[in-house]
Order: structure tokens, then C-alpha cells, then sequence
């Protein structure tokens, strides 16, 4: 098949071409004729699927019409999780629209915003944004939404995990009843299902697994230790495996502000983020641990949950999480786009309840290692696989 079957128009083609895609992927060929009919759409895609063409080049279509826009306008907002996927998109999206008359932004926070504001003040056709930012100019009133006329949510999962929730659906009620909705998401959780209830209509589904490259690869295993043994045991699998990262949870902020003093006291820096820092610290701790300044970040749970980290080697439960979804959540910050990833859990017998609830949750035991020079006084049993929690932990 080719692009030239899908319905799109000569200049979208050409630039097509010039991109050297020759045939459409999966996602393309499912999304593009449903986002063309003007029908809402959910679909399940994982970035590498070409999901951002799915959407930018019918999108591109619908909106390449003679309409003139006015100043302060946007016709089509693209919300996005993060600044870099922001950029990315909009990079795409004045790539694919090359031989056309239309206008593209990206908008993000943690930036001046005056440039911004200016560009808005003529109107853009498209506009891709985080959410905060995105609220706040809405809110200076540097632009308004009543001439929108689709709105994709994309990366839908991630904008939730980061806690985006209150300012998406703040956004959702300020824009016109009458327009198109498009939502992409790696997974179509719960969450998911209920944001895209009250923001998409009667939509097509399509789900696109994600192919066999692209399907993270995460090697899953534990250690029992004794509590007491925990920060030794870490220590050595640093030094012993030679990690070069990890991004560490545990518990509470204190035992984070342990942890590293211990770690340190054995000659590993590392450094820790929780909820008693402030948001502009944890950016500034973690783009230090994206780059690489910082090797071993200890996060609580709650701290790591706002903020983008993005690939990762190595994660360790230093703590397992009282929740299976979290642990869940916790792993799969490793091993994505095709990278391998490492998750290394430490279990202490009184961890065997949560141990249950994550093994039953993942179908399957998790794969135990002994640590020589770590013998455990208190075993932990193997867990039961259809367990279910009698008491509901928060
Ligand atoms: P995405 O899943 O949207 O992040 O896209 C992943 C990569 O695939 C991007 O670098 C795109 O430029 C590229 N891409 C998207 N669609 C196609 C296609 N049909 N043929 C070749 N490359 C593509």
C-alpha cells in the first residue's frame, strides 16, 4: 500500500517523499482514513509506530482549507506530555506541512514566555503545548480556543502519570462542544478510558501492538535481604556489577536522606528527591541524572511521579511499593524503545504481602538471586499467584 491510497493531497505527499517514508506503518494506514471521515479516535500506540504522522497528516489535511485565521486563534491543539515530545512533534508536523500555508508552535513551561505570546498574537493553526503552560496563556488571555477544531491528546497515559489530570480537563472546558478528538496512548488504562469519556465522542478504537523491536525488555529480578542489610547490599551490587546508574525508590524521605548518606559514607555519590524538596531542586536533581552528572538518584515514590524521567537502564525497589500498579509503573521506566532494561527488587519477609500482589498482577514469580556474602536470616516464602489483598492498602 501507498500513501497515495490513504486520501491525502498532493503537497502532503511531496513531503512525504521528501521524508523518503515509502509506505504508510500500521498506525498510519489504520488512523489516517478514520481522522479523515472526521470521526473522534482513540488508538493505542507506542511512540516508533510512526503514531505522530497517524495523526499530524490528516490533521494537516483537514485543516488545508482557505479559512483565514484570526489573531489570538489556534484551529488545532496538539497537548503534549513533555517539552522535548512537544518539540519533536511540532518538528514533524512543519516537516510534513512544508508545501503548505499553515502555521505551526511548539509551547512549553520553564521558558520565557514573552516569544510565545508574541507568535500567538497573528493566531496559529497549530499549536502543540504542554498543559500548564498552555493554561496560563489561555488564562493571560493571550489566546482563546473558540476557533479550535480538533484537539489531539497525545501520549495520553504519560500527561496522567505526570499529574496533568486537573489542568487537561480545565483546558477540555474551555474549548468549543463542536470538534474533533483524536487521543494516543501507549496503554488505555482506566484513567485513560475515563479522561477520554469526557473529552471524545463516540470514537473509533485501534490498538497497534507494539512490534517485536520496540517491545521493552525488562529483566526482572529479586533479592531477600534481611532490612537491616539492605544499604550494604546495594552498595555492593553498585560496586560488584559496576552499575553505571540507577534510579533507586524507597519508602520515605528520611529513609532517602539515609540512604544516601550511607551510600556516600561507602564512597558512592548519589543524591535523593522527595516531596520535602522543591519542584525547581527535583528538575535541576533529575536533568543532572538525565545527563548523567548524577549516577544514583534515591526518589520516593511519591516525587518521582511528576516529573519526566525518561529511559532507563536500571531501576531498584530499594522499597517494594505497597501497590502492584506502581510497581508496574516503576519498571517501566526502563527498557523502552528497544533498549534493555533492569529492574532489581530487594524483599524482605515482610514485604511477602506486597511481594504476592505484585507476582499475581504480573502472572508470573520473579526470577531470585542470591548475593554471595548475603545470607538471610528471615526467608521469604514463594508467593501464590491468584492472591488476593484482604485489606486495602493505600
Ligand atoms: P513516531 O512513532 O511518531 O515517534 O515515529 C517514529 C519515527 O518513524 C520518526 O522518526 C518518523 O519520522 C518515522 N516514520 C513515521 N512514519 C514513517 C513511515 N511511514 N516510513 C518511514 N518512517 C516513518
Amino acid at each position: 500500500m501507498s500513501f497515495s491510497k490513504l486520501g491525502l493531497s498532493e503537497p502532503i505527499l511531496k513531503a512525504i517523499a521528501d521524508l523518503e517514508y515509502a509506505t504508510p506503518s500500521e498506525i498510519q494506514k489504520q488512523a489516517i482514513p478514520v481522522v479523515l471521515s472526521g470521526r473522534d479516535l482513540i488508538a493505542a500506540a507506542q511512540t516508533g509506530t510512526g503514531k505522530t504522522a497517524s495523526f499530524a497528516l490528516p490533521l494537516l489535511e483537514m485543516l488545508n482549507t482557505d479559512r483565514k485565521l484570526r489573531g489570538k486563534r489556534i484551529r488545532a491543539l496538539i497537548l503534549t506530555p513533555t517539552r522535548e515530545l512537544a518539540v519533536q512533534v511540532e518538528s514533524s508536523i512543519s516537516q510534513y506541512a512544508e508545501y503548505l500555508n499553515l502555521s505551526s508552535m511548539a509551547m512549553y513551561g520553564g521558558v520565557d514566555s514573552a516569544p510565545h505570546k508574541q507568535r500567538l498574537i497573528w493566531g496559529i493553526d497549530i499549536l502543540v503545548a504542554t498543559p500548564g503552560r498552555l493554561l496560563d496563556m489561555a488564562h493571560q488571555r493571550a489566546l482563546h480556543f473558540d476557533e479550535l477544531e480538533m484537539l489531539v491528546l497525545d501520549e495520553a497515559d504519560r500527561m496522567l502519570d505526570m499529574g496533568f489530570i486537573d489542568d487537561i480537563n480545565k483546558i477540555i472546558e474551555r474549548l468549543p462542544k463542536q470538534r474533533q478528538n483524536l487521543l494516543f496512548s501507549a496503554t488505555i488504562s482506566d484513567d485513560v478510558r475515563s479522561l477520554a469519556k469526557r473529552a471524545i465522542h463516540n470514537p473509533v478504537e485501534i490498538s497497534i501492538a507494539p512490534s517485536r523491536a520496540s517491545k521493552p525488555k525488562i529483566d526482572q529480578w529479586l533479592i531477600t535481604i534481611d532490612k537491616g542489610n539492605k544499604s550494604a547490599l546495594l552498595s555492593h551490587l553498585i560496586n560488584d556489577l559496576q552499575w553505571q546508574q540507577a534510579l533507586i525508590f524507597i519508602e520515605t524521605k528520611h529513609g532517602a536522606a539515609k540512604l544516601v548518606s550511607q551510600l556516600e559514607k561507602r564512597g558512592i555519590e548519589a543524591e535523593s528527591i522527595h516531596g520535602g524538596r522543591t519542584q525547581a531542586v527535583r528538575e535541576q536533581i533529575l536533568s543532572d541524572f538525565k545527563t548523567g552528572k548524577i549516577k544514583f538518584l534515591v526518589a520516593t515514590g511519591i516525587a518521582a511521579r511528576g516529573l519526566d524521567i525518561g529511559d532507563l537502564a536500571r531501576v531498584v525497589n530499594y522499597d517494594l511499593p505497597a501497590q502492584a500498579d506502581e510497581y508496574i509503573h516503576r519498571i517501566g521506566r526502563t527498557g523502552r524503545a528497544g533498549a534493555s532494561g533492569e529492574a532489581v527488587s530487594f524483599v524482605s519477609k515482610d514485604n511477602f504481602r506486597e511481594l504476592c500482589a505484585i507476582e499475581s498482577r504480573l502472572g508470573h514469580v520473579i526470577a531470585r538471586k542470591e548475593i554471595e556474602g548475603f545470607p538471610v536470616k528471615k526467608g521469604v516464602p514463594v508467593s501464590i499467584l491468584n492472591y488476593v489483598p484482604k485489606i486495602k492498602r493505600s
